[in-house]
């Protein structure tokens, strides 16, 4: 048997057994589905200096500057569909998965079919006013964010998509969930993330103390690789997860 096979068998060994799997994902699970990361290759960030329009400083000081790079990620995550890899991942929440804790603001697992996501950074699809705090779904307001115009609150004020920005906390919620998860975790999958943003990059450490095994998925390797990692699968999302379920 060729070492990466064995090694493939291997992982599969591991799902087999574990008890309660969860999966960590980053910018790279969505590649494929035509989503731009932040960083790397074709990043998002090459093009639009992060502080400059996804800080909380920058939409309060200039909300229509914020909105021309949120309408472009709405446009994209309203082009994209899950993937296999998002869909092996639904698979195997029919199975031993417990959850998602994903980086993502795209909403493709929950598209995919899995119902336990955690959603650090919020997401895409929903809107609300900094005012009044009253929520609204981005679909009912696609119309006028094409027409480049932006979406306002009934109260007046200008709405913002539910994201967490640069230098805001994240959500309370989640980061309790995510604890939660990481400690009762027998295996962990880190998958299409840079592991360079906090607390992201420390969640795979908080598994492995709790006694987690790792596996890492991605094109290269990360500051986790060596340290953390019990097993690094270099590939692509879509292509290795769905591999690991036949
Ligand atoms: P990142 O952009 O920093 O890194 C992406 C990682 O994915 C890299 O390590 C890259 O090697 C890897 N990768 C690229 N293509 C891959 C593929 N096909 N299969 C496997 N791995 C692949 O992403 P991050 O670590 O998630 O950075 C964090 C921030 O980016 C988060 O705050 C997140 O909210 C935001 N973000 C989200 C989206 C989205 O919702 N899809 C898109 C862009 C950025
Ligand atoms: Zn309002």
């Amino acid at each position: 048997m060729e070492a990466e096979e064995k090694r493939l068998e291997e992982i599969k060994h591991l799902i087999r057994k574990a008890e309660h799997i969860t999966v960590l994902t980053g910018a790279g699970m969505s590649v494929e589905s035509g989503v731009a990361p932040f960083r790397g290759e074709n990043g998002l960030w090459e093009k639009y200096d992060a502080e400059e329009y996804a800080s909380l400083k920058a939409f309060e000081e200039n909300p229509e500057k914020s909105w021309r790079l949120f309408k472009i990620q709405i446009k994209e995550t309203m082009a994209a569909e899950p993937h296999e890899g998002h869909r092996a991942l639904a698979e195997l929440e029919k199975r031993n998965l417990e959850s998602i804790i994903t980086q993502n603001i795209d909403g493709l697992h929950q598209r995919a079919g899995n119902e336990n996501v955690i959603e650090l950074h919020g997401s895409l699809s929903r809107l609300i006013c900094p005012s009044c705090d009253r929520k609204y779904e981005t679909q009912d307001f696609l119309e006028t964010i094409m027409d480049d115009e932006i979406p306002t609150c009934d109260c007046g004020d200008i709405l913002r998509p539910e994201v967490v920005l640069f230098g805001e906390p994240l959500p309370e919620r989640a980061m309790e969930r995510t604890f939660a998860e990481s400690n009762n975790c027998d295996l962990m999958f880190v998958v299409g993330t840079s592991a360079v943003v906090q607390p992201a990059a420390s969640i795979p450490i908080w598994a492995k103390s709790s006694g987690a095994e790792i596996v890492e998925l991605n094109l290269e390797r990360t500051p986790l690789t060596d340290e953390i990692s019990d097993h690094f699968l270099k590939g692509k999302a879509g292509d290795i997860l769905p591999s690991l379920l036949d």
